[in-house]
């Protein structure tokens, strides 16, 4: 199993899971709230096809995930798997839109697994101020993956939801003083912090101090702020947390923001691969 961040953070978001093998293969877009085009180019650099995935999974309605899944999976004649409550109203994942383009609906429930091929995909509710927002746990080819992003709050990830992950994706959104002492007027600063946001480097750091299972091999840092966290800052957060509960042999990574600008030259900047 692969996971492949195309875009994290509030600008844009999509990530590709890749698991099974040969013909068995399935490859699953995990949000699109970035550039069809964008998303089509970073794929490919990577040696996948957007256009081709056997599937669409959406966490929850806010457009910096949600914007064009529903395209897509048009375009690939995949499903769109999305809680059945994610809000009909929304423009770009919609009732309405998932129709006229004739996409095939498959609702899930939270905490109930169900399988893409041979990916088991397990989704677990989160505290955000889209209703509702899901999580991941994904388990193919014998390892077990986590995809948190967009919660408010680490409460549903203690009780062991966190055992036997190989591999974690976790949100390391801003750091308290940056986002305290930044340009985000205090109605939005209280938004990100209050609960129904996003979690902050230091909140992320308590998980891992408290429930880093024994098996992880890898973190990654998503949904990085832009304007209230900084990759090295969440990186020394990350690394003091997991050096304090005799882990330093966990790799961590940051992904990189979501870039306007077209892939260029560096591919290790703009196409961050987290390989199991
Ligand atoms: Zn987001
Ligand atoms: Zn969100």
């Amino acid at each position: 199993m692969e996971i492949i961040l195309l875009a994290s953070g509030s600008t844009g978001n999509c990530a590709l899971i890749r698991a099974g093998q040969g013909t068995d293969q399935v490859v699953v877009a995990l949000d699109c709230g970035i550039a069809q085009r964008t998303g089509r180019q970073r794929a490919m650099d990577v040696g996948l096809s957007l256009t081709s995935v056997d599937a669409v999974l959406l966490s929850h309605a806010h457009s910096d995930h949600s914007q064009n899944v529903v395209a897509v999976a048009a375009r690939a004649e995949a499903p769109l798997y999305a809680h059945k409550l994610v809000p009909d109203q929304r423009r770009h994942s919609g009732e309405a839109e998932r129709k006229r383009r004739r996409v095939e609906f498959r609702p899930f429930l939270a905490d109930q697994s169900f399988d893409i091929g041979p990916l088991k995909v397990t989704p677990i509710e989160l505290p955000h101020d889209a209703v509702p927002t899901h999580g991941f746990i994904f388990e193919a080819d014998g390892q077990k993956a986590g995809f948190f992003t967009d919660l408010g709050t680490t409460a549903p990830l203690a009780d062991g939801v966190l055992d036997g992950m190989d591999s974690l994706v976790l949100e390391f959104n801003y750091c308290p003083e940056m986002l305290r002492n930044g340009p985000y007027p205090r109605i939005l600063q209280h938004r990100i912090s209050a609960g129904l946001g996003h979690i902050s480097n230091h909140q992320a750091a308590d998980l891992l101090r408290e429930c880093c299972p024994k098996s992880l091999r890898r973190l990654t840092l998503a949904h990085l702020s832009k304007k209230n966290n900084r990759p090295a800052l969440a990186l020394q957060v990350a690394t003091d947390a997991l050096r304090e509960i005799g882990r330093p042999d966990i790799k961590i990574e940051a992904a990189p923001p979501h870039h306007t600008r077209r892939a260029g030259p560096d591919p290790v900047e703009l196409n961050y691969e987290n390989k199991l």
